[in-house]
């Protein structure tokens, strides 16, 4: 039977594959990744790796790996369906009957296309007679014309019926605009009413890029209603599972991320260069969005307000976040109440001074690493001595290498000279370690880089090389597949890699999770061949790239010719008689 893409995504998601593997493996954090003993080969040393964020696992041993759903397959031999229904029952979900969620799902993509004409709609507003008002207050808070654009921000005007009517006219029943939450009905007549009046419109998106909710502030001082208004939960917007910004946040180069109260903030912050800012939707952080949040960075700056109820949600979000795995660093605003306040008082300049202090990245790997040790074992001690001395030889500065290794040195009792001498020999390790790796790379003809299972080939291995980027980027940011125009299934050298590129691009079209749990109709062998690409890649994610592989792919395309045994032994013949050998 074929389940539903929304059941199989929402699966996934109740599934996590650290928790699902960790009932059969021992599994030990390194990094992003996890890893402990193969239970597909026997082994002593750990080559099994799980990446939570990729939402995959991969044996660099017998090189077995997929999703969690082939490894439910895989480690009890269930065949894809009963592996499907044992991970439902797992999460206590019912697996549904295939033409009740189907329906389920319809509506769900209706109710993100109103959403999306509502979010049209207010933004035409903002720019409208009706919201001169408004716009003259966003600006007056330091809001430019560009970032009102990328976040969408726009204005619900104060007619009782200004967007029912707008998506009443867009063929919306009234039905679909009750269940949107963004109307309320008369208790006297029955009739409909817009929900947010008089207020500047925050569309509140998803990590997949819908719109699901909005949030609306009010901009006349002297009303009575609440400051703030959030949508309601409907079938699409469940508050406990979303972040205001995590759209735009998680494509930030930072490596962490700045976890603040209000929109405004968010939008504040992005303004003056923090793309990394995200808000939880006005509750205090729950469980569901530091999970959210872990997919996405391993570090958070807590910025919550100075007054009495912003340290308090600080108290209790900081245990939720460590429970995700997330390192927390709490950011103490002095002079200003919230950090849109303080950028304008301040700058940016003075702000990202600040986070430095804050989110000082060497220094909590150094803890990390020597909460692993108990230095009262002097074999512990060495071990913690090795790695901190190999996490310093990485940095550039040499003042900052003479400064920690005077702090671990001073950690562990001993002197200054003896760290800078491990440090040296881990610099000395480091070198030969890249030399290595890269006369592997030199050295591998590319007769080498064809897969290792038999039964997949590349005809251009030159191609399909930049065709694994292209797939291991977009299953890594969706978002990448709006750019990937001009490039055909057909046109990869591999019909495997196609497939999945085919998929992938429907999947991101009709808004569904892209993720490698997500691809159906291929054998375990495949799905473990797709889950070492994705595996290898850990290179920065970003459009560049993208177009860098797309063009090699077009290239190699353009000069498509199969290139048979007979060509090659033609071609190597030619070579030798150019430099005088007789063939
Ligand atoms: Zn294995």
């Amino acid at each position: 039977m074929a389940f539903p893409p929304a059941f199989l995504d929402e699966l996934t998601a109740r599934n996590p594959i650290e928790d699902v593997v960790g009932q059969y493996v021992t599994l030990k954090r390194s990094g992003a990744n996890m890893f402990g003993l193969c239970p597909f080969h026997g082994e002593k040393t750990a080559s099994f790796s799980v990446a939570p964020d990729k939402g995959i696992y991969y044996c660099f041993g017998c090189h077995k790996g997929g999703s969690v759903i082939n490894f439910q397959m895989e480690i009890e031999g269930l065949s894809y369906p009963d592996a499907v229904r044992a991970l439902a029952k797992r999460a206590g979900m019912e697996v549904p009957e295939d033409e009740q969620y189907q329906s389920r799902y319809r509506q769900q993509e209706r109710l993100w296309a109103l959403h999306k004409e509502a979010a049209r709609f207010f933004h035409s507003q903002l720019y409208a007679p009706v919201g001169a008002e408004a716009l003259n207050y966003a600006l007056g808070r330091g809001m430019n014309k560009y970032i009102l654009t990328t976040f969408g921000v726009g204005y619900a005007p104060e007619s009782w019926d200004g967007l029912v009517n707008a998506l009443r006219k867009k063929g919306y029943t009234d039905q679909e605009l009750r269940d949107s939450g963004l109307v309320s009905v008369s208790r006297k007549n029955g009739n409909l009413y817009d929900r947010f009046r008089d207020r500047l419109m925050f569309p509140i998106i998803d990590v997949r890029g819908n719109v699901i909710a909005f949030g609306g502030r009010i901009i006349k001082k002297d009303s009575e209603a609440a400051k703030y208004l959030n949508s309601p939960e409907t079938l699409i917007f469940n508050k406990r599972k979303n972040l205001f910004g995590l759209n735009l946040a998680k494509k930030t180069k930072h490596p962490y991320f700045i976890l603040v109260e209000g929109n405004i903030d968010v939008v504040a912050l992005h303004q003056y260069g923090f793309d990394n800012a995200v808000a939880s939707l006005g509750t205090s952080l729950t469980e569901e969005q530091a999970a959210l949040l872990s997919k996405y960075t391993d570090q958070v700056v807590l910025i919550y307000d100075g007054d009495n109820a912003g340290q308090n949600a600080t108290k209790r979000a900081i245990p939720i976040l460590e429970k995700a795995g997330i390192q927390v660093k709490v950011l103490q605003l002095r002079d200003a109440k919230d950090p849109d306040e303080f950028l304008k008082k301040f700058g940016a300049d003075r702000f990202k001074l600040l986070l430095e202090e804050s989110s000082n990245r060497v220094e909590y790997q150094l803890n990390a690493i020597l909460k692993k040790y108990d230095l009262r074992d002097d074999d512990q001690k060495v071990k913690y001595l090795q790695e901190s001395a190999e996490l310093i030889c990485t940095l550039s500065s040499s003042v900052q290498r003479e400064v920690y290794s005077g702090r671990v040195a001073e950690t562990a009792k001993i002197s200054m000279e003896a760290m800078k001498m491990e440090v040296g020999r881990a610099f000395k390790r480091r070198i030969a370690r890249e030399k290595r790796k890269q006369e592997k790379i030199d050295l591998a003809p590319a007769q080498n880089r064809q897969p290792q299972n038999h039964k997949i080939r590349y005809n251009n291995v030159h191609s399909a090389m930049a065709e694994e980027m292209v797939l291991a980027l977009c299953l890594r940011e969706s978002a990448l597949l709006d750019h990937t125009s001009g490039l055909k299934p057909e046109m990869f050298s591999s019909e495997l890699l196609g497939k999945v590129f085919s998929q992938l691009t429907s999947r991101h079209r009709s808004g569904l999770e892209v993720s490698l749990g997500g691809l159906t109709d291929f054998t375990p062998e495949e799905m473990s061949h797709i889950a070492g690409i994705l595996h290898r890649q850990n290179g920065p994610v970003n459009e560049q790239a993208l177009q860098d592989c797309i063009r090699t792919i077009l290239d190699e395309n353009q000069s498509a010719k199969v290139v048979t045994d007979d060509d090659l032994l033609e071609r190597q013949r030619r070579m030798k008689q150019r430099k005088g050998i007789k063939a």
